[in-house]
């Protein structure tokens, strides 16, 4: 199969009734980028910052952010790279910016990402300096972390609004664009998306926090590893409300969770209307060899169906379709 999958690299994510679909990756370290070219994918449609961040023995300052920033572009060449701000705090706490310990019972749902970088304005102020900066005459995508509430986002992006003026008023190189965008991965914000949507440019959302907090279940308790499943109806009926919710506005919408790099889940994602994903670049293979051997409209009348009156195993009905169809 290996070889199969290197045949595809350079053929398009494109159903057997020509929609093209988008395939990006999740990165989060310089090397990750040479991926890109190794996998076949359309860009980094996740660069987790907090990476570095997480390696790093102190602080990393806004001059090694830059140079990260700036060598995962190049690298991405004309390919875009959607740069989400640091998600650090609860469980990944980092100890040159706590004094102590996060002791929260509760990590996941803490004091971590946007919650965080709203109140440590000088760290977030530094990340947004550093990726203008890395930006400069390019496009600057990025987006922020667990969002909860439109306000949120609103103060996140003033604040690289910002760092823009403050680069415009000393005459240094700016991007040529900014596209701003927000995650879904907390289901408050699903109930503010018509407030939310006509200020963002796209919506990503992160299947892995946000089935979490949906089922109220550990992402990282392997005994309720069971409990749930991304086939479930709850999840994808949840997931086509947004996206068609998103796609009436206009808004481009990519799943970037776990989810959407395993082949069944990513063809009932395409099912309720998902055209972008980001996901491993191992999995962009066999996600693509899945796409190229559907109907996408088959396969948009099969889920519908599925979820109008869900069957007792969705990803066993899910999984049978697939073998006569694709
Ligand atoms: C997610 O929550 O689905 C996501 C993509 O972000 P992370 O896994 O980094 O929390
Ligand atoms: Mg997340």
């Amino acid at each position: 199969r290996r070889a199969e999958y290197a045949t595809l690299k350079n053929l398009p994510a494109e159903t057997r009734d020509g929609e093209r679909l988008t395939l990006m990756v999740n990165a989060g370290l310089a090397e990750d980028a040479s991926m890109l070219e190794v996998a076949g994918a359309d860009g980094i449609g996740l660069f987790r910052t907090e990476f570095q961040f997480l390696v790093a023995a102190t602080l990393p300052g806004r001059e090694s952010q830059l140079k990260l920033y700036k060598s995962v572009l190049d690298a991405a060449g004309d390919k875009p790279v959607v740069f989400r701000t640091v998600d650090i705090g609860g469980d990944k706490a980092l100890p040159y910016l706590s004094d102590e310990k996060d002791e929260s019972e509760n990590p996941a749902m803490g004091w971590r990402a946007l919650r965080l970088s709203l109140e440590r304005k000088a760290l977030m102020k530094a990340q947004a300096r550093a990726l203008v900066e890395a930006s400069a005459g390019k496009v600057l995508r990025v987006m922020f972390p667990m969002v909860s509430e439109p306000w949120e986002y609103e103060e996140a992006r003033a604040l690289f609004e910002e760092q823009i003026e403050w680069a415009q008023g000393a005459k240094r190189p700016l991007p040529a664009r900014i596209e701003f965008g927000a995650m879904l991965e907390v289901p408050s914000l699903a109930e503010m998306l018509d407030l939310l949507l006509p200020r963002i440019d796209f919506l990503s959302i992160g299947t892995n926090d946000l089935t979490q907090f949906l089922f109220a279940a550990d992402r990282s308790d392997p005994r309720l590893a069971d409990r749930y499943d991304w086939l479930s109806p709850a999840i994808l009926r949840f997931l086509r409300r947004v996206t068609a919710q998103a796609n009436a506005a206009g808004v481009p919408v990519r799943v970037c969770g776990e989810m959407a790099g395993r082949p069944l889940e990513a063809l009932a994602l395409m099912g309720i209307g998902i055209e972008s994903f980001s996901i491993t670049p191992a999995a962009v293979g066999p996600v693509k060899a899945m796409i190229r051997s559907v109907d996408a409209r088959a396969v948009r009348t099969k889920v519908e169906a599925l979820l109008v009156k869900p069957p007792a195993n969705m990803r066993k009905s899910l999984h049978d379709w697939a073998k006569r169809n694709g």
